[in-house]
């Protein structure tokens, strides 16, 4: 027996994609449910870099503002390359970190904010299917029913039908106090340990850093990647973690990437952000591809309402606009991953040459 859905729309998942998904579609009218596994504020391993990118999706859906209100500003960058070489350069800044507690609980504050109904601390089992497509999800609360779904819930989705192998990104990061570092500077090293990918620092507020970093899942085959970060630390930063206080454990988390978008979306469900491997496979970038599918399937569960389309029509339509919006900036990650590791040390080299600093109106190499 058929019942009639409690729900326009249940998103599955509560990151940027979820949560942005949910307030869009409350903001056009429709009964939308949120939920999360976690309670709300939770930790996400994530460095909270918001990059230009990210900054740019934000600012059309009308949320830089307050995002940029709460965040930590970047104005410059440390580089250092495979050969050891590093150099500073500082300008006009360009992106922000947010931690993620905070910058989620926003995100979820915006959604609730535009109507959504929004349950923390319920887990999604799987999908309710019903006449070949999906039409809500089980979960440990009992079954919420919905005209559409979308799948928000990360790297570990229970909604994707994707057969091709996962690529995915070993990380481990952690947090710090007191660690001496120049303000409103972050840090990357492309350590040859760690290339293509790489290391990082990113300053959370003048008296707070989180450092971390991702390689390939096999770049170190029986080494433990919290080992490979302790060698890390070890070689970047001995002197300062000497002066350092921890915040908390050291964190792992998969990043599962790709470069081309296919099997994102079936009749009843649209899958976004990581869920769908919307990670940029040289960056590790995630959050801004995660908000704008989120906005983009609200859009199409939206439309498709309003127009009582064929699930399957707007199934490919949805994908179709993944593919022309999100999946040039992934290629162009590939090609870096493939490619640009290569540009690192040229690129230092430059950042040090006397004339170019002078041109840069950069402070002489040592001076700061
Ligand atoms: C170490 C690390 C550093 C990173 N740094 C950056 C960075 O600086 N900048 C950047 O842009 N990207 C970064 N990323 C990538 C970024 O974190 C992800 O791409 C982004 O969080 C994806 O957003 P999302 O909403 O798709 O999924 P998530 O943020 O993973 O959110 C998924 C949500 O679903 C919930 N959930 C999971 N399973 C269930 C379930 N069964 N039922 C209900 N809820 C469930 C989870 O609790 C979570 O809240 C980093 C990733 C890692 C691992």
């Amino acid at each position: 027996m058929s019942h009639a859905p409690d729900w326009d729309l249940v998103v599955a998942g509560a990151g940027p994609a979820g949560s942005i998904a949910a307030r869009e579609a409350a903001r056009r009218g429709l009964r939308c449910l949120l939920l999360d596994a976690r309670k709300f504020p939770r930790l996400k391993p994530c460095a909270g870099g918001i990059s230009p990118r990210a900054r740019g999706v934000l600012r059309r859906l009308g949320l830089w503002d307050k995002v940029a209100a709460a965040a930590y500003e970047i104005q410059g960058i440390r580089l250092g390359g495979p050969s050891g070489r590093e150099t500073t350069l500082v300008g006009a800044g360009s992106a922000v970190v947010l931690d993620r507690p905070r910058l989620d609980a926003l995100l979820a504050a915006e959604a609730v904010a535009a109507g959504a109904t929004f349950h923390d601390g319920q887990r999604v089992l799987g999908a309710v299917r019903e006449g070949g497509r999906v039409a809500g999800v089980r979960t440990d609360a009992g079954d919420a029913r919905a005209r559409w779904v979308v799948a928000a819930d990360g790297a570990n989705t229970r909604f994707s039908t994707d057969p091709r192998p996962r690529h995915v990104l070993h990380s481990c990061m952690a947090w710090f106090a007191q660690f001496p570092f120049r303000p409103h500077v972050l840090q990357m090293f492309f350590d040859a340990d760690l290339a293509p990918h790489y290391a990082w620092l990113f300053p959370e507020a003048d008296d707070r850093v989180n450092v971390g970093l991702c390689v390939e899942a096999d770049r170190h085959t029986g080494t433990p990647i919290r080992e490979v970060f302790r060698r890390f630390l070890e070689r970047h930063y001995a002197a300062e973690l000497s002066r350092a206080r921890p915040l908390g454990e050291w964190r792992g988390h998969p990043l599962v990437v790709t470069d081309s978008i296919e099997h994102h979306a079936a009749p009843g469900v649209l899958l976004a952000g990581e869920a769908c491997r919307l990670v940029n496979p040289a960056t590790g970038e995630g959050i801004s591809y995660a908000m704008e599918s989120g906005r983009l399937a609200a859009d199409f569960v939206a439309d498709a309402l309003r127009d009582r389309e064929a699930p399957l029509a707007t199934a490919k339509r949805y994908e179709r606009s993944l593919r022309w919006h999100i999946e040039p900036g992934l290629r162009g990650g590939e090609l870096f991953r493939r490619w640009g590791i290569r540009l690192i040390d040229p690129l230092v080299r430059l950042g040090q040459n006397p004339w170019f600093r002078k041109w840069a109106k950069q402070a002489p190499v040592g001076e700061s």
